[in-house]
């Protein structure tokens, strides 16, 4: 891999060690190159909120977009302790691949602010939300660049920076943000969309393994929004959801948990390894699951040179961005373990994400049924593509999809040339 021991460390390293083993299977000019290696332009904001108690604490917040070149920027806005430039910077290069494989017309943008959520008041939060909204929204507007939920945001928080870039314009801008309530111009489906895309990646990979959906066993790392919906779909489709974990551990149960429980006990007892109808297991133990599939729906990096070998799913679907380092890959593939990666397999998410821009430019909203419909139609259209360019190439799903991706993007920027 091209850059080495430091893949392991840096989620950006580990996103141009994944580039610089796709590109070899293309024939790109060297400035083009070079140009996708780097993100367009960062932004760094350092601001004050307001907390309860009157006190004013400095928080630190990024929006990087990485690509313009297939239309305006697309990506989410996460809050966590472990933000770094370096981790959005690699989470907006994903999102342009991710967009590219899946042909949306958007380049790729990640946000974040250094913070634990867990121990904002809900006032807190929305102050730090609006303030976050404001600094950065000299990059952001509905024809320039679109944030939109990821780890730890909300439709909530959606709706207050929607409400916040409104208010400077004096009128409502819906189409600034997605992932918004349904009552203020969210769409429907969207909340469940990434992990309904997860689902539609998992039975179409495990068809191409000639393995039944129905009994399949899976295991999910992180029950967020991914997580939680991947696994009550995958149980409504007949799977057996064998073992879940958050940040703090997880339980499992060979016979199957059921996932509607199992969110209802996460909200009262805001845990999951305490769960009484299973035995609790460590992040460690649930992606050693003995299992089918393994799901890593939770952050970057969790897969790597250190446990890979322990992995006995047949098929990881990366409900995360970024779970599978490239040392990791590497040692999955040897050992026949087929990884869909997350630019194909959580792309469920941003493709809802463009039904809500459209639907909100337009004023005119679509069913749920028409949603879903399209989404699938979507999903297994790039699941197939990514699939037939894995075969043609003899290369892994994550060198097929990348391939695909930056072709679409390279080409995008030879048709628009050099400026000036
Ligand atoms: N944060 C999500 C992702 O990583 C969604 C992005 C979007 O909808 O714009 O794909």
């Amino acid at each position: 891999m091209g850059t080495g021991q430091v893949t392991e460390a840096n989620p950006y390293d580990m996103a141009l060690a994944q580039y610089d083993g796709a590109v070899k299977h293309l024939a790109l000019k060297r400035g083009i190159e070079d140009y996708l290696r780097v993100p367009k332009r960062e932004l760094t904001v350092n601001f004050p909120v307001r907390m309860d108690d009157h006190t004013v604490k400095i928080f630190t917040g990024y929006r990087v977009h990485h690509s313009t070149a297939r239309g305006p920027t697309k990506g989410g806005i996460r809050y966590h302790p472990g933000v770094t430039l370096d981790e959005v910077r690699a989470l907006a290069m994903w999102m342009t691949w991710k967009c590219a494989v899946l042909n949306l017309p958007y380049g790729g943008a990640k946000g974040g602010v250094v913070c634990d959520p867990k121990r904002l008041s809900l006032q807190e939060l929305e102050n730090l939300t609006r303030r976050y909204a404001t600094e950065i929204s000299v990059l952001m507007s509905p024809e320039g660049d679109i944030p939109a939920p990821d780890v730890n945001t909300t439709p909530q928080i959606m709706a207050w920076i929607m409400d916040t870039y409104s208010m400077h314009r004096g009128y409502p801008v819906p189409a600034v943000v997605t992932g918004k309530p349904v009552p203020v111009g969210g769409s429907l489906g969207r909340a469940e969309a990434t992990g309904r895309g997860v689902m539609v990646s998992t039975r179409e990979a495990l068809a191409q393994l000639n393995l039944p959906l129905r009994g399949a066993r899976v295991a999910v790392q992180g029950f967020g929004n991914v997580g939680s919906v991947s696994a009550g779909l995958l149980h409504a489709a007949g799977a057996r959801v064998v073992a879940v974990s958050d940040s703090r551990g997880g339980t499992r149960h060979p016979e199957g948990l059921d996932p509607r429980a199992l969110v209802r006990h996460k909200r009262e007892s805001g845990r999951l390894d305490d769960y009484p109808g299973g035995e609790s297991i460590t992040n460690e133990g649930l992606l050693a699951s003995d299992c089918d599939v393994l799901i890593p729906a939770a952050l970057e990096q969790q897969i790597t040179a250190a446990n890979a070998e322990r992995v006995r799913a047949r098929l990881v679907v990366e409900g995360a961005n970024g779970p599978t380092t490239p040392e990791a890959d590497a040692i999955l593939a040897a050992r026949g373990v087929l990884v869909v990666p997350d630019i194909l397999a959580n792309a469920g998410g941003v493709v809802v994400s463009y039904f809500e821009w459209v639907q909100d430019l337009q004023a005119f909203f679509w069913s749920e049924e028409e949603i879903n419909e399209r989404l699938e139609r979507l999903m297994v259209r790039a699941f197939l593509e990514v699939g037939a360019t894995a075969r043609d190439k003899g290369v892994d799903l994550r060198t097929a999809a990348l391939v695909r991706a930056i072709e679409r993007v390279a080409e995008a920027i030879m048709i628009l040339g050099i400026y000036p």
